[in-house]
């Protein structure tokens, strides 16, 4: 019997073409970043996420398209706030930037005077992180510090390579690398908005999981710190505060959810023809095709991602227990819909034996005899 397996390389293009086809003819692809990535691994079991991610769709502008903008997302003054704080911070060959890496990560190591700062210019998104690898073997083997300002990296996501670009990547005198978090959000005396730090670590452990990649290509293999440097604005001021994030928890955890994500071949070829997602189809068109993909919304959603009201009001139409959070879907076992909780509590359905069950029925007892106390009341 010959084998009919297509070589990975053909695989790769059919899924390349199959990916354009969703995307929509001519439509670029939007590039996916590491607050994205860290945000598909916090709910791994979304097939949906994953293909419009996979595919590059602009899920704000399809959010949008759908009628449920989700306002989420970087404001405009944010952003430029954020990219003249970078740009000081990164002034003088990355100075004050270096100055940081070592008091904070690397006090031991020699001070980072004289550092070198290599060209990472290339022809797009491969040819970038071709260059960031070669620098990074250079600079590891040549000793010193070295700053890579806006390196590229690539991760296999689900099948398919996502292109990540770090604020920057350090490499210490002794061959190891670290990741640097550059945030706009201010840092009080040392400290600052613990959300806010969990999120830039979330951020930082999936460059260091893209890091660890570049790493075990080479011999000997370079260590990869898994406490990072996160740069923020001192006390309101222009002057910039340093801290170093032990991020190995949330390297872990983001390693563990993206191996949990669906393939996106599987997913898909489980779609049915004609599926697309241009932003020039009808608003019934994408809602149909945004229907064919299965999701698994949760309150968590809306922090997350742009289809977040989209979803919700799905789930709130189906009766979905989904939305009232995850660990309340994790108690009710078997019951999915508020439905057949209710149906479940009165006793019409459910095995008296199954715990969820038991629990509901002895909380619906409880409630009536409440209320008929309350009732009784004179
Ligand atoms: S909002 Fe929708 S598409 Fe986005 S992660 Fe949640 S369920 Fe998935």
């Amino acid at each position: 019997m010959p084998n009919r397996t297509p070589p990975p390389a053909t695989r790769a293009k059919g899924l390349g073409r199959r990916l354009a086809e969703l995307r929509g003819p001519d439509v670029p692809a939007r590039a996916l970043d590491a607050r994205a990535l860290a945000a598909l691994a916090a709910n791994p079991g979304c097939a949906r996420r994953a293909i419009l991610d996979g595919a590059g769709v602009d899920k704000a502008r399809l959010a949008s398209a759908l009628g449920a903008p989700s306002g989420f997302g970087q404001s405009q003054f944010a952003l430029t706030r954020g990219n003249a704080f970078e740009a000081r911070v990164k002034a003088d060959g990355g100075a004050e930037l270096l100055r940081l890496a070592h008091t904070r990560l690397d006090p031991g190591a020699e001070p980072p005077a004289g550092a070198a700062v290599p060209d990472l210019t290339a022809h797009g998104p491969e040819g970038r992180t071709a260059r960031t690898a070669l620098a990074l073997r250079e600079a590891t083997r040549a000793g010193g510090w070295t700053l890579l300002d806006h390196p590229m990296l690539a991760l296999d996501v689900a099948g398919s390579f996502a292109f990540l670009e770090p604020d920057a990547v350090v490499v210490h005198p002794d061959g190891s690398w670290s990741v640097v978090e550059i945030k706009s959000f201010p840092m009080l005396d040392g400290s600052a908005d613990p959300a806010k730090v969990g999120a830039a670590a979330r951020q930082a452990a999936v460059y260091v999981l893209a890091l660890e990649k570049v790493a075990a290509r080479l011999d000997p293999v370079p260590r990869v710190r898994h406490r990072v440097l996160l740069v923020c604005p001192k006390d309101f001021s222009n002057l910039a505060a340093g801290r170093a994030v032990d991020v190995r928890k949330q390297r872990a955890v983001t390693a563990r959810q993206l191996a949990r994500l669906t393939r996106i071949e599987e997913i898909a070829e489980a779609l049915p023809e004609g599926v697309c997602f241009a932003p020039d189809r009808s608003a019934e068109q994408l809602t149909a095709a945004v229907a064919a993909v299965p999701a698994t919304y949760a309150p968590e959603c809306l922090s997350a991602c742009e289809l977040a009201f989209h979803c919700r009001e799905r789930s709130r139409e189906a009766g979905a227990v989904t939305r009232l959070g995850r660990s309340l879907r994790a108690e009710l076992g078997g019951l999915s819909t508020v439905e057949d909780v209710l149906a479940a509590a009165r006793g019409e359905t459910g095995e008296p034996d199954d715990p969820a069950v038991a629990a509901l029925r002895r909380a619906a007892a409880l409630r009536a005899e409440a209320l008929a106390e309350v009732s009784a009341c004179p």
